[in-house]
C-alpha cells in the first residue's frame, strides 16, 4: 500500500509543525499519500484522519505546538479500541504510521503493530530530553532557547536589585533542560533529581562571595528535586542573607517559533522515519546519537532509565557552576 500518515502522541513541542510539514512533501516525492491524524491516537479511533496535500501544511514551519493536535488516550490502552483504530486505518488503505512523541507514545504503538502489524517510525519528541538511546528529541532546542531568553532577563533584574532567583524549569525527573540552561546561562547553582546535594555545602562560598560585592545568584532547579523551589529561595534569605524571588517558567518552555536546529531535526527525523518504512523497517525509533541518525528498537527506549551523558558533567565539573 502507498498510504502513510502522521500522528503526534503524548505532550507537544515546537517543531512538529516543521515535522508535518516536511512529512506531506517527503511523502508526495516518494510516491506516498499523505494523510494527518488529528488529535493523537484519540483520533485514530474516531476516524479523524485525512488526506493531505502542501497546501494543508502551508504557513505552519514558523509555528510551535502542532496544527494536527496531540493527546493522551485512556481508550487507546483497550484492546477494543486499538481494533477500531485498525479497521479505520485499514478502510483508509494505511498501512504506515510515522509517530511523533514520547516513550509511552512508542509503548502504545508497538503493541498496535504486535496486534495488527502496522508498521510504524518513533520520533523522539519531547523537550525533556529523557528518551534513552537518542541524545537528541524533538523540540529541547527551542525549549532550551526560550530558558536561556528568561535567565537573560532574570539576570538583567537580578543584578539591578541585588537579589538571588530561583528559576524552575520542566523536566520530569530528568535535569537535561536545568543542567544546560544553568551552565550556558552562566547560573551559580544548578539543582537537578540525577545528583544530590546538600545546600549547606555552598553557604561559605556563596556568603564569601556576597561580602566581597557579588550583587547577585542564579540558581536553576529542575521540577524534579526533591525540594520546592520556595525552599532554595528561602535558603537563601536565610542562610546566605539575601533576598530571593522565585520564577517558575512553566509551559512557555513547551511553546514558542521552532527555532532553526528544531526544523531541520524535523526534517531530518520525518526523512528517515519514512525511509526506514520504505526500506522495511516495522517498528522502529529513529534515534540520534554519536551526531548520526539510528534506528533502535522499542526495549532499547522505553524500558531503561534516562542518565545524563558524561561529557556535559565533565563540562560542569569544570566549570563555575555548582551542581
Ligand atoms: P509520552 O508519549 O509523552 O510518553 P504518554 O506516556 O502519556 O506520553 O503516552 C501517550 C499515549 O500512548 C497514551 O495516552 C496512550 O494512549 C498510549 N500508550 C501508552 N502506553 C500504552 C500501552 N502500554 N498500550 C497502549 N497504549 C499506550
Amino acid at each position: 500500500m502507498n498510504n502513510i500518515a502522521i500522528v503526534c502522541s503524548g505532550g507537544d513541542v515546537s517543531g512538529m509543525n516543521p515535522a508535518i510539514k516536511h512529512f506531506v512533501e517527503y511523502a508526495l516525492s516518494k510516491g506516498l499519500t499523505p494523510y494527518l491524524v488529528y488529535d493523537g491516537y484519540e483520533g485514530l479511533i474516531d476516524n479523524n484522519i485525512s488526506k493531505a496535500n502542501y497546501s494543508d501544511v502551508s504557513g505552519i514551519i514558523n509555528r510551535g505546538g502542532t496544527k494536527i493536535g496531540s493527546a493522551r488516550s485512556e481508550r487507546f490502552l483497550a484492546v477494543k479500541h486499538r481494533q477500531q483504530a485498525k479497521d479505520n486505518l485499514d478502510a483508509l488503505g494505511i498501512d504506515k504510521l510515522v509517530v511523533l512523541g514520547g516513550d509511552g507514545s512508542f509503548r502504545g504503538m508497538a503493541k498496535f503493530y504486535e496486534e495488527h502489524n502496522v508498521a510504524f517510525s518513533g520520533i523522539p519528541s519531547t523537550i525533556d530530553n529523557d528518551i534513552v538511546g537518542t541524545d537528541y528529541c524533538l523540540g529541547v532546542d527551542t525549549a532550551l532557547n526560550i530558558i536561556r531568553t528568561s535567565l537573560d532577563a532574570i539576570r538583567d533584574t537580578a543584578s539591578s536589585f541585588k537579589r538571588a532567583f530561583v528559576v524552575e524549569t520542566m523536566g520530569r525527573d530528568c535535569g537535561y533542560l536545568a543542567l544546560v540552561s544553568g551552565l550556558t546561562s552562566g547560573a551559580e547553582l544548578c539543582l537537578i533529581p540525577e545528583t544530590p546535594y546538600d545546600l549547606s555545602n555552598y553557604e561559605e562560598k556563596f556568603k564569601k562571595e556576597l561580602a566581597s560585592g557579588r550583587r547577585y545568584f542564579l540558581a536553576v532547579v529542575s521540577e524534579g528535586i526533591t525540594d520546592s523551589s520556595e525552599t532554595v529561595a528561602q535558603w537563601f534569605e536565610e542562610k546566605i542573607g539575601i533576598e530571593s524571588r522565585v520564577s517558575v517558567l512553566g509551559h512557555i518552555q513547551r511553546g514558542g517559533n521552532p527555532t532553526s536546529r528544531d526544523r531541520l531535526m524535523a526534517y531530518r527525523f520525518v526523512q528517515f522515519g519514512i525511509d526506514g518504512l520504505l526500506n522495511g523497517k516495522k517498528d522502529k525509533i529513529c534515534c540520534y546519537s554519536d551526531s548520526q541518525f539510528n534506528y533502535k528498537s522499542i526495549s532499547d527506549v522505553a524500558h531503561k532509565k534516562h542518565v545524563i551523558e558524561k561529557g556535559l558533567m565533565e563540562l560542569v565539573e569544570a566549570s563555575t557552576l555548582n551542581c
